[in-house]
Order: structure tokens, then C-alpha cells, then sequence
């Protein structure tokens, strides 16, 4: 069983994404991903060098906010065996545990008690087809048996990509499950197009703004 992880950063911050955008949270940011998205906000955690931490370690830092909500990201955190075993030991001590991933491996064995917050990379990620063929349906089996435990979010890159992310959500009915999360890549759509759209096409989905990128609009790292 692995006791180490590869981390890129940790740090406590502002939750900027997701259902749980703007509360406190301990971010724990695993080193490496298995895709190379255009619009990659986060290089360094493939590109750059990494730590390797002992699990207690991390857990030592994480103990320093008694109570407070983790998130575990990446990269891609379900790349790294070890991650089962903090994301226990985190809940097991009391906190929220929220896993981002990017959505092509698999999240079956992801702790029930953790909120898996997952990519549906779209065409103009570049790693579109890159989902896991599994994940739509564990997606759903994990929203029947917890509610919102499993949110599933499309970074959007173009109007094309909305019409995209549009059709996806209709035909795999993805709102009747759980919450669904529309994203604007920075720089890429004006939220204000992408809020109209949603209005007009009475998309039942969140529109969701990076908060972090707009309370800290000149630091990519520890936010
Ligand atoms: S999955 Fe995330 S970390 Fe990996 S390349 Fe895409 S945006 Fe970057």
C-alpha cells in the first residue's frame, strides 16, 4: 500500500469551483496528469518538479485547520494509488472531502463519503474522448445512493462547445442526477454570452466562474 504522495503545492484558500465555491478550504494538489488540455491552468504539475510526502505529513499540514474542507486535485489526482488512502483518513478525521478529476480514469473506487467533482472534457480541451467509457454510469449510481456526491463539470471553450455540452447533458439527462457545472475557459467566452445562452436554451446547469481567478486575478499558484 502506498504511504507517499507526489504534491505539487498545499495550501488553504478560497474554494473557487463547484457547489462549494467560496468557503474555506485546504487544497492538496497531486503532481502529474495523463492529458495536456489547451487552456491547462496548472502545467506546473506535470512540467515542474514535485515533493514526495509521506500521507502523515500531509496529514500533519491538513491538521493545522481543525474541521475545514479538503479538496484533492491535480493534475490528476486518481493517477496516484495513495490518494484512497488519504482521502479515508481525511474523512475518517472529520472533514469534507471533495476529489476533482478529470474524468478518464476510473472513479468506482473513489470512498462514498467523498464528492467527486468530474471532467466532461469537451472538443476544445483537446482531450475530448478522453472519458472514462464507465464514468457516466458510476456517476449516477453515486448521485442515486448519496445525493450530490458526484458533480460533473464541462470547462467551455467556444459557443461550439456549449452546443457540445448542451447535447451531452440532454441525452445522458445529466441534471435529473446531480448537480452540473457550465464553466467558461478564461478568456475564451465572455460569462455574460454564456449566461445568456443558458437563459435562452433554459439549460437547468450552473454557471460557475472561477472565484479564485477573480479574487486573486494575478496569481496561478496557492489559490
Ligand atoms: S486535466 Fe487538468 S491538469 Fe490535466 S492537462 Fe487538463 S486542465 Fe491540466
Amino acid at each position: 500500500m502506498a504511504t507517499t504522495l507526489d504534491i505539487s503545492e498545499l495550501f488553504y484558500s478560497i474554494q473557487g469551483e463547484s457547489t462549494f465555491a467560496g468557503l474555506p478550504c485546504v487544497f492538496i494538489r497531486l503532481a502529474g496528469c495523463n492529458l495536456r488540455c489547451h487552456y491547462c491552468d496548472a502545467r506546473y504539475t506535470y512540467e515542474e518538479a514535485h515533493a514526495i510526502m509521506e500521507i502523515d505529513a500531509i496529514l500533519d499540514f491538513v491538521a493545522g485547520y481543525p474541521g475545514a474542507m479538503v479538496e484533492i486535485t491535480g493534475g490528476e489526482p486518481l493517477l496516484q494509488d495513495g490518494v484512497y488512502t488519504l482521502v479515508r483518513r481525511l474523512a475518517a478525521n472529520g472533514h469534507r472531502v471533495l476529489l476533482e478529476t478529470n474524468g478518464s480514469l476510473a472513479i468506482d473506487k473513489v470512498p462514498a463519503e467523498v464528492v467527486v467533482i468530474m471532467d466532461i472534457k469537451t472538443p476544445g480541451s483537446g482531450s475530448a474522448a478522453s472519458l472514462h467509457p464507465e464514468n457516466l454510469t458510476w456517476a449516477q449510481t453515486r448521485n442515486q445512493a448519496r445525493p450530490a456526491s458526484c458533480e460533473i463539470k464541462f470547462v467551455l471553450t467556444s459557443r461550439e462547445d456549449y452546443l457540445w455540452a448542451q447535447t451531452t447533458v440532454r441525452e445522458h439527462k445529466l441534471t435529473d442526477s446531480g448537480p452540473v457545472l457550465f464553466s467558461p475557459a478564461k478568456g475564451q467566452i465572455i460569462p455574460a454570452d454564456l449566461a445568456n445562452w443558458l437563459l435562452q436554451d433554459r439549460l437547468p446547469v450552473r454557471l460557475q466562474l472561477q472565484l479564485h481567478t477573480l479574487i486573486w486575478p494575478h496569481q496561478s499558484r496557492g489559490v
